[in-house]
């Protein structure tokens, strides 16, 4: 199955890409998948980031089916100016002891704040660990590790996906059309 765009999209679905979930994608690689993150204009791109961040926690957390396994937990994550403030005023140490740790805008696996397979950060952990199994690059948005992930798995399933794929490119609007799906189903 091909990426197709679709015709008619607003300024922002281009930003992201819009586009159907997909069977083949060129980006095979989770930690290449990091590695490009870290290149994503974050700061240039925050309202959309944050609706993204908003609808795949929402997405994560009603799915319900992270097995704990803490696999996403031996990536190297590239954290943001504003992670490292956040997991300071969690752990209540100053911000220049976090810059100490997390010197090259990376945790490297493993990663420090797990511990027992239990994230000690886990309320102050950063975006991306957050929207995890999704990555948001600036080629669009990406649901990831979809045959390792449990959740990425039934993230899939739910979108309709068949074919056998690591990697597919999903849409904002798939993803409200899923959530939307999920909140009629728990009422
Ligand atoms: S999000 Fe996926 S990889 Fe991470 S702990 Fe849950 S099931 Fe494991
Ligand atoms: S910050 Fe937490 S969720 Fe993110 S990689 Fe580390 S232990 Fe895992």
């Amino acid at each position: 199955m091909d990426i197709h765009n679709r015709a008619g999209r607003s300024a922002e679905d281009r930003h992201l890409g819009m586009v159907e979930v997909t069977g083949s994608n060129p980006v095979r690689s989770i930690k290449f998948l990091f590695f490009i993150s870290y290149s994503f204009r974050i700061f240039n791109m925050r309202a959309l980031v944050d609706k993204v961040l908003e609808i795949c926690e929402k997405i994560n957390s009603m799915i319900g089916a992270c097995s704990r396994c803490s696999r996403c937990c031996y990536y190297r994550i590239p954290i943001l100016q504003e992670d490292k403030q956040k997991i300071a005023n969690y752990l209540g140490i100053s911000l220049d002891e976090i810059q100490k740790t997390l010197s090259n805008g990376y945790i490297e696996p493993p990663c420090p704040f797990l511990e027992k397979n239990e994230c000690k950060i886990y309320p102050a952990r950063p975006i991306v660990c957050r929207m995890y199994p999704f990555l948001l690059l600036n080629e669009g948005l990406f649901l990831v590790n979809i045959n390792e992930c449990q959740l990425a798995k039934e993230i899939y399933k739910k979108l309709g996906g068949e074919e056998k794929t690591n990697v597919v490119k999903v849409s904002l609007t798939q993803l409200e059309k899923l959530l939307a799906n999920e909140l009629k189903s728990q009422k």
